[in-house]
This record gives C-alpha cells, structure tokens and sequence, in this order.
C-alpha cells in the first residue's frame, strides 16, 4: 500500500521527480586525470559518462584518452555528444584519432561537437573541426564525415562566450547539455553540466574563476569535478590560468556540491594533495576524491 501511495506520489510531482538523481544509472569514467606533461604517467584531460552502461557523453579528449576509451570497453557508436572545454592540446588533440577509429565500428548516427566560440587567440570550434576534416584540412583524406558521405557526419556547434551566461542545449528526452564561460586566461573556453537520470555532473574544465560563473553552474551537482593544476602558492600566468586549491574549496562550498573530484594533475601538484585538500576543507567539508586514469565514479551514491 505504501509503495503505491510513493507511486501516486511521484505523479503528482513529476518536476520533484526529475531533480532526483536516479542511483546505479550514471558513472562518470576518467580517461585522463592529467594535464599536458608528458612525463606525468596519465593521459591528457578526458571524461566519460555512462548511462545506463552505454558510453554517452565524452567531456574533452586529451593525449590518451582514445588508448584509454578503448579499454573501458566503450562503443564509440554509443557517444551522443562530444563537449570541448576549450581547444588547448591536452584537452582536444585525440579528436582525429576518435574520428578515424569510428571507422571500424557500426556508427551511423551524426556525432555532435560541442565548444567555445573563438577569441582572438583561439579559433572558434567549427573553424578548429574543418581545419582539421574540412576539404582542405590537415586529414582532409576524413572529410566525408563533414560532408555527410560518411556513415555519419560531425556537427560541429559554437558555444557563445559572452554575455557570462548559461546555454542549454537539450539533446535528447534524457540528457541535457549546459555550458558556462568561463576564465582560463586568454583561452576561450567553457565549463561543462551534464544532466542524465536525473543527475548532474559539472566539469570545471581548465579555469580560475576570474568570471566568478563556476558556482552557478555547478549549483547543487551531484558530482563536480575540478582542475587543480597549480599548487597554492601559485604565481603570475599559472595563477592566471588555473584555480588553486583555495579557490577549489570555496567555489565547491558555494555550489554545495555533494561530491568533488580533484583531476588535471600535474607535477607541480604531485604529493601536495594533503595540503591541496587543507586548503579545500577551509570551505567544504563534503567528499573530495583525487581522480587517476580509469577510475569510475558512480554518480548519486
Ligand atoms: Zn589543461
């Protein structure tokens, strides 16, 4: 009786319902916790999420992450979204190898990409994909997949970086895209949420927050994951591109996040995480995990 009663309950508050993080159906998978350093043991910066136990989102392809896809036993058919934070190296550069490896798999649906719009020191992410698969791009021997003559055709989409405010791009009944601009210097680049199940799951993706957009974007995530690729004492251009873990800790109090993980390591943050996460605890009391290669997270628990 009672279960029906929860049922009943349920229909008549179906945007409660919606809110609910449903357990057991999301992860979040990393396919690199590391940043562009080539002597670090990790692959470059790279997300997946799983819904449902089909891979479905990839937030940014950093060097490694296609090795790493791979090995989670991924099916790059499954992917219903590529999201770019922003187009440096290590956040982008295994796009051609995704691309080229979709070759030999059964997808045949188009694959929207999704990143910032350009500035003056980056393109914008259309002009980024036809440099690299348009007719005369660097692989243009790929560029049926622009063209449509593919099995499937890239989407490329530009992401506005002004004003300060939140797109949302919903692209299915399940899952809803929402990206923020945010700081990373002079780059033009973006923070990612993902909304599936009913969960959310905010990617900070490389910033310092000088735009002060993080925390509403991140307002109540269940899962956020943040870049500390400077230590504390930070100076100058790392301090104008990167958060330190004091800045971690009180925009990750502000969104009342309900758990947070600590990814981009780097060497310069390497046997700090004792005091990074000091830093953080000024503020936030709530879980905080160090990411490494191929961990899963599940998401609502
Ligand atoms: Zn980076």
């Amino acid at each position: 009786m009672l279960r029906y009663l929860f049922i009943g309950l349920l229909g008549l508050f179906p945007l409660l319902t919606m809110a609910m993080c449903e357990p057991q159906r999301v992860m979040v998978q990393v396919l690199g916790s590391g940043g562009p350093e080539l002597n670090d043991g990790r692959a470059s910066t790279s997300y997946l999420l799983w819904l449902d136990n089909k891979a479905t989102v990839l937030v940014d392809v950093g060097p490694g992450s296609s090795v790493n896809f791979g090995k989670t036993g991924a099916d790059i058919k499954d992917v219903a979204a590529i999201l770019l934070t922003h187009l440096h190296v290590d956040h982008s550069a295994d796009l051609p190898a995704f691309v080229k490896g979709s070759y030999f798999s059964q997808r045949d649906v188009d694959l929207p990409l999704y990143g910032p719009s350009g500035n003056q020191l980056m393109p914008a992410t259309t002009e980024w994909l036809a440099a690299l698969f348009g007719e005369n791009g660097v692989y243009r021997y790929l560029s049926d997949y622009m063209s449509g003559e593919a099995s499937y055709r890239l989407n490329a989409i530009d992401v506005p970086l002004s004003p300060l405010k939140m797109k949302t791009y919903a692209i299915s009944p399940q899952i809803e895209l929402t990206a923020m601009p945010v700081h990373h210097g002079p780059v033009a680049a973006v923070a990612w949420r993902v909304t599936m199940a009913g969960c959310t799951v905010t990617f900070s993706g490389d910033m310092n927050d000088d735009f002060d957009t993080l925390s509403t974007l991140a307002e109540g995530s269940d899962v956020l994951v943040m870049h500390n690729a400077v230590p504390e004492t930070a100076k100058g251009a790392a301090a104008h591109l990167h958060m330190t873990p004091s800045q971690i800790g009180r925009i990750v109090e502000a969104a009342q996040a309900k758990q947070v993980i600590i990814s981009h390591r780097m060497r310069r943050t390497n046997d700090r995480e004792a005091s990074a996460l000091a830093e953080i605890r000024r503020y936030y009391d709530g879980r905080v995990l160090f990411a490494d290669d191929l961990d899963n997270f599940i998401v609502g628990q």
